[in-house]
């Protein structure tokens, strides 16, 4: 029998029993959340507030640019294959930075969880923070835990059908906006949103839209924990960052024990501080009941701490059956010890270490990001012409990228041959001096370069060359390593 199914009884549920045979699959035990106010949860509250606050109204911060670039704060251009982020402009040939902000986050990732665990689940990740919200939504409209699993057990009537529909029908809306808002990181938000109020959308924009809306409300208003539990692979690989120093939710086994209800004041003497009130258990979005240990299910969301400490209040017993601790720390106090907290340890070194220096290297390579690139591509075929002086010619395609917001103009020199003649060709055919290159774009220029027969004679079949294009009005330039090939090799 599955953890769930042993408490499915406390959250709503009818538990089937398989005993004697092995079950490869266990259906979904609908979990009904009880409603809880406490410390932990009003953390919950602030960090949905900003996390929802940052998504849904960062596509409309401006940030003004020069020229015809967008103005909006944080964009994915795709059409013009750019990324901005505030002062930072991300070319496609810079997609590294995109891989070193990834790296960068999984190892805070990992470094967060071998100190606090599994905060991140709990309290930021996108699946929590919907589900919460999905969740405040269907306790307003249907009420908490027992009036919810009483409606889900009634026959259909009046009451029953409001209540769903409008449950369903905020879910959605929710689902809507939090697609519509997805698809503001893609374009220019202000212009979208007159787009979608002239019915001027595209069948892109809209099929997006459809996608997320349906995910979210799937992800946030049926799947719920199972995707924590069964879809997520960091429930699963988690505890790989874990030690006995980790923050974890514990519950004091050896002051709790034996539970019991508290009828009299004999049954004081005989039993521990839990009263087996199991309101730790209704409150789990998770539906697991910590008094069992620390589970894979737990995302240490903290609600079965506030529950609790609100039971001990009543009860006039001290705080803190249920609390964030270690596992090192339950066992301390296990044997009479004070517990210790040891921040600093070797894992937490490491991955200290690790973010300083990609930290380092990430920002040394920002502020040194070159706003001048240059490529050359060698013609392919033919691989070089025999002119009828028996001079020697190839064809390069050069790639000069202006990162800056001025037109630009560049200087072509090449090294790497004696005597070479360099020739720009224009689009109309004429030949030109100065490569001239529009503002945050890529200018294309088709190159010739010739040897007379005498230098091509000196050259075995093929000779490292390097273009350089210099900025005429910085003197800012950059090298590109190419080939100058005379024969076929056989
Ligand atoms: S056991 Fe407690 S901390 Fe863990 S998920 Fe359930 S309510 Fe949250
Ligand atoms: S809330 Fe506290 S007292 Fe009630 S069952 Fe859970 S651990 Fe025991």
């Amino acid at each position: 029998m599955t953890q769930q199914q042993n408490n499915s009884q406390d959250n709503g549920g009818s538990p089937s029993d398989e005993a004697g045979s092995i079950q490869y699959f266990a259906a979904q035990e609908k979990v009904y959340a009880k409603a809880v106010s406490g410390r932990f949860r009003t953390y919950k509250w602030a960090a949905m507030i900003i996390c929802l606050a940052i998504y849904y109204f960062s596509p409309f911060l401006r940030w003004t640019r020069p020229g015809d670039t967008p103005d909006q704060a944080i964009l994915i251009d795709l059409p013009s294959r750019r990324a901005y982020f505030f002062m930072i402009e991300i070319w496609p040939q810079e997609v590294y930075y995109i891989t070193g902000i990834l790296i960068f986050a999984a190892i805070t990732l990992f470094f967060v969880t071998s100190l606090l665990g599994r905060v991140w689940c709990g309290y930021f990740c996108f699946q929590t923070v919907w589900t919460d919200l999905y969740m405040w939504v269907e306790r307003l409209i249907q009420g908490d835990r027992n009036a919810r699993m009483k409606l889900d057990k009634a026959s259909w009537s009046f009451e029953w059908m409001w209540k769903k529909i409008a449950t369903h029908i905020c879910w959605l809306l929710i689902g809507l906006f939090t697609a519509g808002a997805f698809v503001f990181y893609f374009n220019d938000a202000p212009t979208l949103i007159r787009d979608i109020f002239d019915l001027n959308v595209s069948s892109t924009v809209l099929a997006f839209v459809f996608g997320l809306t349906m995910s979210t409300y799937i992800m946030a208003g049926f799947a719920r924990e199972q995707v924590c539990t069964y879809m997520c692979p960091y429930a699963r690989f988690q505890s790989a960052m874990f030690d006995k120093e980790t923050l974890i939710i514990g519950y004091d086994e050896t002051r709790g024990e034996p539970r019991g209800k508290k009828r009299g004041a004999d049954s004081r003497d005989h039993l521990g501080d839990c009263v087996d009130c199991s309101l730790c258990v209704q409150v789990c979005p998770m539906g697991i009941d910590i008094r069992n240990g620390l589970q894979i299910q737990c995302i240490a969301c903290g609600l079965c701490v506030d529950a609790c400490d609100n039971v001990m209040e009543k009860v006039g017993s001290p705080k803190g059956l249920v609390r964030y601790d270690t596992e090192e720390n339950l066992e301390l106090r296990a044997q009479g010890h004070d517990p210790e907290l040891h921040l600093i340890r070797p894992r937490t070194i490491y991955y200290t270490l690790l973010l300083s220096a990609i930290g380092l290297l990430m920002l040394g390579s920002l502020l040194m990001r070159p706003v001048l690139d240059v490529h050359a591509i060698h013609d392919r075929a033919p691989l070089f012409t025999l002119l009828s002086d028996g001079g020697i010619r190839n064809g390069y395609e050069i790639k000069i990228l202006n990162k800056t917001h001025d037109e630009k103009s560049f200087a072509l020199s090449v090294e790497g041959v004696e005597g070479a003649r360099l020739a720009v060709q224009a689009a109309d055919g004429s030949t030109i001096d100065n490569l001239k290159v529009a503002p945050d774009s890529v200018g294309h220029f088709r190159i010739f370069l010739t040897v007379n027969k005498k230098e091509a004679a000196k050259i075995n079949g093929s000779a490292d060359i390097s273009f350089r294009a210099v900025d005429n009005a910085t003197q800012n330039s950059d090298d590109v390593e190419s080939v100058f090939i005379t024969k076929t090799v056989q």
